[in-house]
């Protein structure tokens, strides 16, 4: 097998040509090839992506995200036949921090969108099976440009509400989308408030049968947390409404809010920052990430490490001074000798 520049073998690197030319198994084995953890596989997804780099960006970027239950697989495949029924091209990718925990994935299950699969404008790919939550949504955000080159125009991350998921999905995306159960006001306290406090949209699901009333009341008590919460925060305000999946009913306003809100964005010139804030962002994510891991895997400094942890634990060191400890000796031993970018 011939082996390109990067190392890998050339029959797993798909070209940049047939992705752009929208060659589903060419976009599939692309992101294979992102998510995967071999060095010489991730240099060849680097080398693939900074090729497609210029055909990226065009897509409205969505997450989703709510807890288990709420209806965020119900909605998706709504949502999406909605769009395909106007012409959309549509990719869904996944971040699921707990499939690590699991072993699955939330958009793995074969019977999950089975209609929306179907659509042959829609692409859907499961979750990668592994990793740590940033780890994973970094993959995600590869693969999201990846599926822009290819020309899709929606591109919706989903992300199970656990916690920290949240934060990397809404800084990957143009506009995040936070699902809630029709409920009362303790539902509402149940939902933290970093969470509220990302929310673009807010859209009460199964607004239907004998909980459409309490779903117009969520609605309005998610309207006044909202106006305290980002009462005097920049950009559009956000919007909340309510929808039945089960009843295909509020497709049509759920996009009108997503391209309200993207062009309001568009117009004053904060869709560009906001993306450039994000890649920007994720770059010192990346940098972090590498030291971290260089840190923790060299073996001149296990010893060091091993002991200022026990410190640490045992309440002798704090770990502001320990971790300064750390990383004065990771600096002076590795300054020297740092590859070349
Ligand atoms: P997820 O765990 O957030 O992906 O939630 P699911 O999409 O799997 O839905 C959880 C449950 O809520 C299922 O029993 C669905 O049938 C139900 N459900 C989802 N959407 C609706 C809806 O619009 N109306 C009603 N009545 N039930 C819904």
């Amino acid at each position: 097998m011939v082996k390109n520049p990067s190392g890998a073998e050339s029959g797993n690197v798909p070209s940049a040509q047939d992705i752009r030319s929208g060659n589903r198994r060419a976009l599939a084995r692309a992101i294979t090839l992102i998510e995967s953890a071999r060095e010489d596989h991730r240099a060849a997804a680097q080398a693939l992506l900074e090729q497609l780099l210029p055909d990226t960006g065009q897509a409205v970027r969505i997450g989703v995200s709510g807890s288990p239950g709420v209806g965020k697989s119900t909605f998706i495949e709504a949502f999406g036949l909605y769009l395909a029924g106007i012409g959309k091209h549509l990719a869904v990718l996944a971040v699921d921090p707990s499939s690590t925990l699991s072993g699955g994935s939330i958009l793995g299950d074969k019977t999950r969108m089975e209609r929306l699969a179907r659509e042959p404008g829609v692409f859907i790919r499961p979750s990668p099976a592994a990793g740590v939550t940033g780890g994973v949504a970094r993959r995600t955000r590869e693969a999201m440009l990846a599926c822009e080159a290819a020309g899709f125009d929606v591109v919706l991350i989903e992300t199970v509400g656990v916690g920290q998921s949240e934060a990397a999905v809404a800084d990957l995306v143009d506009l995040f989308a936070l699902l809630v159960q029709p409920g009362g006001g303790d539902d509402l306290q149940g939902i933290k408030r970093g969470v509220m406090e990302l929310a673009d949209l807010v859209v009460v699901t199964k607004a239907d049968g004998d909980l459409r009333n309490l779903a117009r009341l969520t609605e309005v008590d998610y309207r006044s947390a909202l106006t305290l919460i980002r009462g005097r925060g920049e950009g559009p305000k956000p919007h909340v409404l309510s929808c039945s999946a089960v009843e295909e009913c509020g497709m049509d306003e759920v996009w009108q809010a997503v391209e309200t809100y993207r062009a309001a964005l568009g117009d004053t010139g904060e869709l560009a920052r906001k993306r450039a804030a994000q890649a920007t962002s994720w770059m010192w994510r990346e940098v972090e990430e590498r030291v971290v891991t260089a840190l923790r895997g060299d073996p001149g400094l296990a010893k060091l490490s091993e002991r200022l942890q026990r410190e640490v634990a045992d309440g002798r060191k704090t770990p502001a001074t320990a971790g300064a400890r750390n990383w004065a000796a990771t600096f002076r031993r590795n300054c020297t000798c740092m590859p070349a970018a």
